[in-house]
């Protein structure tokens, strides 16, 4: 049975997997933590890759003001992110990663795509578009949907409909967690933040998205 017939859905990570935004997502939460919380270099020290927008917002409260975020301030706090993020997305531009224009063309006749990331929807789609990427997801879970990588994972397998098998792309140990929470095949890819050891224990870790073809094409004869 080619994968044609299998309702397969790819969910693909955005940073460190797809693209390099070099640095914008923290550098506005630096600014926004400045100028609204009084807080500087607030990301220092703190892990982003793998991690959604509200949790990294859950440790840098933590770690500098010792207190959770209210609701009132999180919304606060991603209202005036997202303006900043656009800015500093057109200023710096993006780097879209090795194969992963090919990956996402070669596909595209053979699955479903949607992504699942830790930025909120606004966040993600800034910076598809940035990288010239927006159009090519047909569903999604989104930092929005939950502060917990498995939750949002769920979320965008449940909007999808019927599968058979769903297979996660990511560069983060928490990328194959989520996965293997959510019963998905998990593909490693060591383009980001975690090194091909630490992600070892995936189903496959490839050095860059120009291998994942051969690979479905292996797995699905297709
Ligand atoms: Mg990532």
């Amino acid at each position: 049975m080619g994968s044609q017939s299998r309702h397969l859905l790819y969910l693909f990570d955005i940073d460190g997997t797809l693209l390099d935004a070099h640095g914008s997502g923290r550098g506005s939460f630096d600014e926004v933590m400045l100028e609204r919380f009084g807080v500087a270099n607030a990301s220092e020290g703190v892990r982003y890759g793998g991690k959604t927008d509200h949790a990294i917002i859950e440790e840098i409260f933590r770690a500098r003001l010792g207190r959770s975020a209210t609701t009132a301030e999180r919304a606060e706090f991603l209202a005036a992110y997202v303006p900043r993020l656009t800015a500093k997305l057109a200023a710096g531009g993006v780097k879209v990663l090795d194969g992963a224009v090919a990956a996402l063309d070669w596909l595209a006749p053979r699955a479903r795509l949607g992504v699942a990331t830790g930025n909120i929807r606004e966040g993600a789609e800034a910076k598809l578009a940035a990288a010239g990427l927006a159009g090519r997801f047909e569903v999604g879970g989104y930092g929005c949907d939950s502060a917990v990588r498995a939750e949002l994972v769920a979320r965008a397998i449940a909007r999808a409909g019927t599968l058979d098998e769903v297979i996660v792309v990511g560069d983060t140990i928490h990328d194959i967690s989520a996965a293997r929470a959510c019963n998905a095949t998990v593909c490693a890819v060591a383009t980001g933040s975690d090194t091909a050891e630490a992600l070892a224990h995936a189903d496959v870790v490839f050095r860059s998205l120009t291998e994942l073809p051969a690979w479905h094409a292996a797995r699905y004869a297709c």
